[in-house]
Order: C-alpha cells, then structure tokens, then sequence
C-alpha cells in the first residue's frame, strides 16, 4: 500500500513570515493535499535566545488566512503531539545519548573562550576560519579527547557540556532532491554539529530529524539555506534510524529582490515600497515594523496565487489559479532550481484579476471594515447586499482593496467637497438655470427612481430644453453626486443613493458650482 503523504512547515517563532516562508508552506500544504494527505504545522522553537511572544499565533492566523489550514498543529493535535518541539525537550535526549553510545556522537566540555581560542589557533591562510571537525576535535575537551575517566568525571561534577555529531571525514554523502536531482557532499565540508545543547534542548539538526521520523514526515521541503546541513541530517538518519522512512527532500530556491541582486530581505520592502510580510508585523524586540500584504489591501486569493508562480509553474501559460486549481496542478518536480525575482508589479496584477473576479458579497466583509475606519457609518452602509452591488459595480476600477474607499465611499456619505475646478470647464450661465429650473423639478417629480428613467429624463429634459451638446452637463452632474470625475455611470449611482439624497446632492454642488464659475468670470 502507498503510504499517506505527510508534509509539514517547521517554522521556528522568531518573527513575521516572510513571502519566502510562506511559500514554503504553501507548497507544502499544495503536495500534500495534491495527494490526498496531510499537512502539519511544527512548531521549532527551540532556540529560547531566539523566542518571540506572539509569533505562534502570527504564524496561525497567516496560514488561516491563506486558506493553509493545518490538518494537525499545536492548536489542532492528532496523533503525534505534541506540535511545539519545546514540549518535545524529553525525546531528544534518548536519541542523542543512543548516538554518543554507538560512537557517532560525543560529549563536548568546551567553554566559549575555548571555542573562540580554537578559531584564533588554528587559522591558517588555507583555513582562515577553522570549524570544529574530525581535524580539530582530537584536540579539543570532549569524550573523545578525554579518557572515559575523565569525560565521567566531567559529568559528575556538572561541567555543561553539549553533544556533537561525529562526521568522518572523506566520506560521501548523497541525497536525491526532488527539485534539483541527485546532490552530493563531502562530509569533510561539514563540521561536528551541535546536536544536542547544554540546556537540553536539542538543535534544529537533531529535532528535524528525530520529528520528521515520529511524526511519519513523507516529503520534507524547506528553504534551499538548508541544503549545506543536508549530510548532518542524512547521516543522522542512517544513524538513527538506518534510512529507513526518511522523507524525500525538496530545497526550495531563493525568492530574490526585484533586481535579482541577493535574497529578498524585509528591508528591501521598506525601502522599495512593498510588503515583504504576509501580514503587518511588529517585533516586540525593538517595535521594528514591517509592512504585511494583507494591511495593504492584498486578497488572500491573489496572494497566494502570486506565491505559487514564484519559481513555479504548470508548463502552460496560465497565470491565475485558484486554490483547487494550483492542488489540482502542483508538481514540485517543475519548480526551478533557480531563485525567482520577486516583481511587485506583476502581485498588483494579480490582485487586480482577483478583484475583478470574486463576487462582490467575498470582498464586502473586508471593504466594510475599510470603509467603518474611514468614518462611514453602519447605519449609512444600510446593508451588506447593497455593499456587495455597490462593489460589483466599481471593481473593475479597484486593484487594492482601500481603492475600494474611494471608490464607494460617496454611495454613503455625502461628498466633503466637490470638484468645482473640473465641473466649470465646459460650464455656462445657461445651464444653471437649467439645472435649476428644469433638470432638478423633473427628477423631484420622478416617481419611479431607477437609471433608466433617469437617464429617459436627463436625455428628455435636455433636448426639450435646447441644449446642445447635453454631453457638457454629465461631467458636472458626476461631479455633483460623487465629488469627482470617477465612479460607474452616474444614473445607476444616482438610482442607489436614493432620491432624496440625489436631489439635496445636485441642489448642493449646483450652488457650488455656479459660485466657483461666478469667481472664475
Ligand atoms: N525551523 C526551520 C526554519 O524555520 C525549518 C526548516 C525545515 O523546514 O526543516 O527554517
């Protein structure tokens, strides 16, 4: 029987997710479901220096948003909990000390003077920064270099001591990687990792391995800076576990700044004037702040098809993609080897596609939001099915969602000032008056308010009034009701914001208009 596929993202708590995380645990979560199987959130925090309060549940809410949910995680756990590798401290030791007895690991008593000495002592011009390995070890303080008496004694007399991996030097070790093929190593590049620390807590090493193994990891896919530490965990699992159920491994390329100059950095955002995060972020560190593509008006669906086309694609030219459609086409044999530039231009065009497409009833939950903390009111927003028309009917004209204020705002409010500069362009005496006299008494007579009628009466009105060129008094009709030259056709704005708005709307910008031409004379 095939075994069911388990994929998992490994994010250690230190921070906001960047897009290159994100990715990552996208196409995790695409893999797995792709084939019908898992997808499990671990959380590795187990380097305490580098703990973040709130990062957990900044992890949790992006995936949530991203429609990644997890199918076992520390909010969800299923079988092989607990999810959060501090809770896990207890394991590792069995695993470490089972290496230490077999000879593939060993115990180290070096202080950090010592450590730091090691690298000023044994820097040559050939090696000018020395690494504890199989060339320096035997002349360090470990059980290898102690006797066994000595190394006891150690022990009982509580010096800290941390456990290293043995690697052999010369030797070579290969894994086969399902984005860059077969890939091989000499252990002689590699030093004696930290596996286990003084603390107890084990490294990311020996805590990736050890978990992908419990929690029966089938695919492992993880950032492609993993790759140079790929022989310490291969050895680790023919150590421990002989190979056998080792995941097959995919090292994701880099996502790169726009120029493809070096990897994407949440700095470049700052500077270039783009989200890096997937949400806003704020370290409680030193309240650094970085800028998420959710705050910045980025839908979801939009977002992560963007994702998934960085340094993928199906090998057709389609670019949107829906989530079934990407679990559906994913293949991470034809994500590229290469790291992808990452192009703002072309995210904003995806959410724009995205706009255009979702109904408006998706988009109306978080354009109200919008819209209340802009100072519209629920009462003046009236119902969530005239916001979901109202937005069916602008959204071509949106690509973020705080468009969306501008462009609906005036269905709710009246506009705070209109542009009278623009509405005066084409303007005359004359058609104050007719405005006055004819144009606003027919629509105050109008008893059936839709577009059509309005418009019957707009185009009526004016042939019946002799003016000739009846296109000079849209503009300031538009302008009038929506305080600008923008929005959809102005009958079926005039037809939602009611009749009696409409005519205080015209009254108003009428008055203000003549006065600004009036000035101008
Ligand atoms: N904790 C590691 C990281 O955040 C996980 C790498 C992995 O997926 O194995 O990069």
């Amino acid at each position: 029987m095939e075994k069911r596929v388990r994929t998992r993202f490994a994010p250690s708590p230190t921070g906001g997710l960047h897009l290159g995380g994100v990715r990552t645990a996208l196409y995790n979560y695409l893999f797995a479901k792709h084939f019908g199987g898992d997808f499990i959130l671990r959380i590795e925090d187990t380097d305490q220096t580098r703990f973040v309060p709130d990062a957990e549940e900044y992890i949790m809410e992006t995936l949530k948003w991203c429609g990644l949910e997890p199918d076992e995680s520390p909010f969800k756990p299923g079988d092989y909990a607990p999810y959060r590798q501090s809770e896990r401290k207890p394991i590792y030791r069995e695993y470490a000390e089972k290496l230490v007895a077999n000879g593939q690991a060993y115990y180290a008593f070096d202080t950090p003077e010592e450590l730091t000495a090691m690298r000023e002592n044994f820097k040559t011009e050939q090696n000018p920064s020395p690494k504890y390995d199989f060339s320096i070890r035997e002349k360090m303080s470990n059980s290898l270099a102690l006797s066994a008496e000595e190394t006891q004694k150690e022990i009982s007399d509580g010096t800290p001591y941390v456990i290293r991996i043995k690697m052999s030097a010369n030797e070579k070790v290969s894994l086969h990687d399902m984005i860059r093929g077969d890939v091989s190593f000499n252990t002689t590049d590699v030093d004696d990792k930290v596996l286990l620390k003084a603390d107890g807590m084990p490294t990311y090493h020996l805590a990736v391995v050890v978990d992908d193994y419990l929690m029966k990891i089938t695919h492992a896919f993880r950032g492609e800076e993993w790759l140079p530490s790929a022989p310490v965990h291969i050895k680790l699992w023919e150590n421990l576990f002989g190979l056998e159920n080792m995941p097959e491994w995919a090292h994701l390329p880099l996502i790169l700044k726009p120029d493809g100059k070096g990897k994407l950095s949440k700095r470049d955002g700052a500077k270039l004037g783009f989200p890096v995060f997937a949400m806003n972020w704020t370290d409680p560190r030193d309240n650094e702040f970085t800028e998420g593509f959710r705050e910045r008006g980025f839908v979801p669906q939009a977002f992560v098809n963007m994702l998934a086309l960085i340094g993928w694609n199906d090998g057709t030219e389609q670019e949107l993609f829906s989530s079934p459609e990407l679990i559906a086409k994913f293949d991470i044999g034809r994500v590229h080897k290469g790291g992808a530039k990452f192009n703002y231009t072309k995210a904003l065009w995806f959410n724009k596609e995205w706009v255009k497409t979702l109904p408006g009833f998706e988009l109306a939950p978080q354009v109200k939001q919008l819209l209340l903390a802009d100072g519209v009111t629920e009462k003046q927003i009236d119902s969530d099915a005239i916001l979901a028309g109202i937005i069916d009917m602008v959204k071509d004209r949106c690509t973020l969602l705080p468009d969306f204020v501008s462009q609906t705002d005036f269905f709710f409010r009246r506009p705070a000032s209109i542009d009278t500069a623009s509405a005066i362009k084409k303007w005359e005496t004359a058609y104050g008056i007719f405005y006055r006299e004819k144009l606003i008494p027919q629509y105050e007579n109008c008893e059936s308010w839709t577009a059509e009628n309005l418009e019957n009466i707009f185009n009526e009105t004016t042939a019946a009034g002799g003016i000739e060129k009846p296109g000079n008094l849209m503009l300031p009709l538009r302008i009038m009701l929506v305080g600008g030259k923008f929005g959809p056709h102005v009958f079926d704005i005039a037809a939602l914001i009611g009749k009696k708005e409409s005519i205080a709307r015209l009254k108003e910008g009428l008055d203000s208009i003549e006065k600004a031409f009036l000035e101008k004379q």
